[in-house]
């Protein structure tokens, strides 16, 4: 079997707060979010044997307690991620997945198989906005919307939900409000958007949100949730009380 493959982080202590993991990079992705630091996993393609990411899986064992499948969309290579998730497993690794959540009953099959302990799951705008959804991930966003509200439920066990701040785009107090309000409690990490790392010339305009800016807006989802993270290129992970 072949992997449409985009890298690997061989050690990351930043995809799983607590955990030493080595990340695999997916290509491909049915989103197109004009922030996405990734976009060049998105078009092209670079096919590897599967067996080559689980020999480097096996090399990481002995320095990482975990994998993260990360992308692009990890889920969209279905057969591909349940292989390698399984292989992780046996080489006693716990196993992650960072997703858009566009694939719940993929996720379903992946926990009820016992493949996944964690999902990383984006909720890139309020739920309850159709038409700003469309908007950050630059395509059909009540579509979306209903997708990831489905897999935010099967999810619920073993969940982390992100949002990624950005200026012009999602950046106001009732935004997060929203989301807060709309998700699970489980850990919630707002994170500091970087619109120099992804494709769309306009977000460039606008500046780096500042921690105290991300500060604030954690604030206002811990009066809804009760753990709440932020995370900055200056501070690194911080819990917000
Ligand atoms: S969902 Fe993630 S990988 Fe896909 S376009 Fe958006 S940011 Fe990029």
């Amino acid at each position: 079997m072949e992997v449409n493959f985009g890298g690997i982080i061989p050690v990351s202590t930043i995809d799983w707060y607590g955990k030493a993991a080595m990340v695999v990079f997916f290509r491909k992705c049915p989103l197109r979010c004009p922030f996405c630091q990734n976009y060049k996993l998105l078009d092209e393609d670079n096919l590897v044997d599967i067996k080559e990411i689980e020999s480097k899986i096996e090399k990481a064992k002995d320095f990482v307690n975990a994998v993260v499948f990360s992308g692009g969309e990890p889920t969209m290579q279905f057969e591909q991620i349940k292989s390698l998730a399984d292989f992780a497993k046996r080489c006693k690794l716990f196993v992650g997945i960072e997703t858009n959540g566009c694939y719940p009953e993929r996720l379903r099959e992946l926990i009820e198989k016992n493949l996944v302990d964690k999902v990383f799951l984006d909720v890139k705008a309020p739920l309850s906005d159709p038409d700003l959804y469309s908007k950050v991930i630059g395509a059909d966003g009540a579509k979306t919307v209903s997708l990831v509200r489905k897999s935010l439920d099967i999810c619920k066990d073993r969940l982390e939900v992100r949002t990624t701040v950005f200026k012009g785009l999602i950046f106001e107090k009732e935004h997060i409000k929203a989301i807060a309000e709309e998700i699970p409690d489980v850990t919630y990490v707002i994170q500091q958007g970087i619109p120099e790392q992804g494709p769309n010339e306009e977000l460039k305009q606008y500046r780096v949100p500042s921690r105290d800016e991300l500060v604030e807006f954690a604030r206002i989802a811990r009066q809804f949730l009760s753990h709440v993270i932020i995370r900055t290129k200056e501070s690194g992970e911080e819990v917000i009380t």
